[in-house]
């Protein structure tokens, strides 16, 4: 059995407590949320923090709420809160999508959407979509507040605009409407990460054309979304042949890497094949809903 380091442990009351905390035992603490994701890394020795600063109790951390044309999620709503939440179904599928097939029922119970963004493993399913999204992340630290949009927050895998000394509090994710999204993923088992996944969110205008597209990518060696493939979208009336072209398109600006999901071939056919898929199902929720 693999056992993490030593390490101390002290639970946060509130969020400028956690912030005092990180500042007071310096570089080397950490905040653990759900812990899915950092007590394996501590367990394989891939971090040895010297302190784990608990934020399991901040609640304030911890909502879903709808304010004028914006969805607020606090950076400790757990996957399950996002997973059966009627206002995430209604207005942005993609998460409920993604939600589905994150890893198990256990995982999902104690992960947080927080934590999958700090983590920011490149095959973690909730990052592509908040880039989809058009996310903002809030951002809280000793010089105050700041806010990031997504297409800013990750620089790299495992590496992200959140300071070591600062903490992520929340994401905001724009209502826009005649808007639709959805999510797709290939995994070889149920509940495993990805091979590769594909999200989608479309606004359309009046008249029914494509106002706005975007596309994004998980596993496949790209940060934030595939512009080249979203500019085909634009001001186009949506049709098979356009998400084919997109797809298409998408394939070839990917950059997976062969291992033991699959050679490099097989996840440019998946990117291609996803890609068209999600963008029928937003296209058509888009079509149906007005906003959702
Ligand atoms: C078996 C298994 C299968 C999984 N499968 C998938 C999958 O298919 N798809 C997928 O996307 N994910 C998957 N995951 C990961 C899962 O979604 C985790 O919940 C998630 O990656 C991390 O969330 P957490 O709350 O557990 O974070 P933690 O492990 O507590 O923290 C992760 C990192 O984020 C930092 N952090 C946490 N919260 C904050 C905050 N508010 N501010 C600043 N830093 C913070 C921590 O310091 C740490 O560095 C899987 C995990 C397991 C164990």
């Amino acid at each position: 059995m693999q056992i993490p380091a030593a390490f101390d442990y002290e639970r946060a009351s509130d969020v400028a407590n956690a912030l005092a905390l990180l500042e007071r035992h310096g570089p080397e603490s950490r905040v653990i949320a759900g812990g899915h994701s950092l007590l394996p890394m501590m367990k394989l020795r891939l971090a040895r923090p010297d302190w784990l600063i608990d934020i399991n109790g901040l609640t304030e951390l911890d909502f879903i709420l709808r304010e004028g044309d914006q969805l607020r999620v606090g950076a400790l709503t757990r996957h399950t809160a996002l997973l059966e939440s009627a206002d995430v179904a209604g207005l942005f599928p993609i998460i409920r999508d993604a939600e589905r097939v994150i890893a198990d029922p256990v995982v999902r119970n104690r992960g947080t959407i927080g934590g999958s963004l700090c983590q920011a493993d490149p095959a973690e399913d909730l990052s592509t979509v908040c880039d989809v999204l058009r996310a903002l992340t809030v951002i809280r630290g000793p010089a105050g507040q700041r806010t990031v949009p997504m297409a800013d927050f990750h620089q790299g895998p495992y590496e992200t605009a959140v300071a070591q000394n600062e903490l992520l509090c929340e994401i905001r994710f724009p209502i826009r409407p005649r808007s639709g999204s959805a999510y797709e993923k290939v995994e070889r088992r149920v509940g495993d990460w990805a091979v590769v996944a594909a999200g989608a969110a479309v606004a359309l205008s009046a008249d029914g054309t494509v106002d706005d597209a975007a596309i994004g990518l998980t596993a496949v060696g790209l940060d934030g979304t595939v512009p080249e493939a979203e500019a085909v979208l634009q001001g186009r009336q949506p049709h098979e042949d356009l998400f084919a072209e997109a797809g298409r398109i998408a394939a070839a600006a990917c950059d997976p890497v062969a291992d033991r999901r699959g050679p490099v071939d097989y996840k440019r056919h998946l990117v291609e094949e996803l890609t068209r898929r999600v963008l029928r199902r937003a296209c058509a929720r888009a079509a149906g809903a007005g906003q959702g």
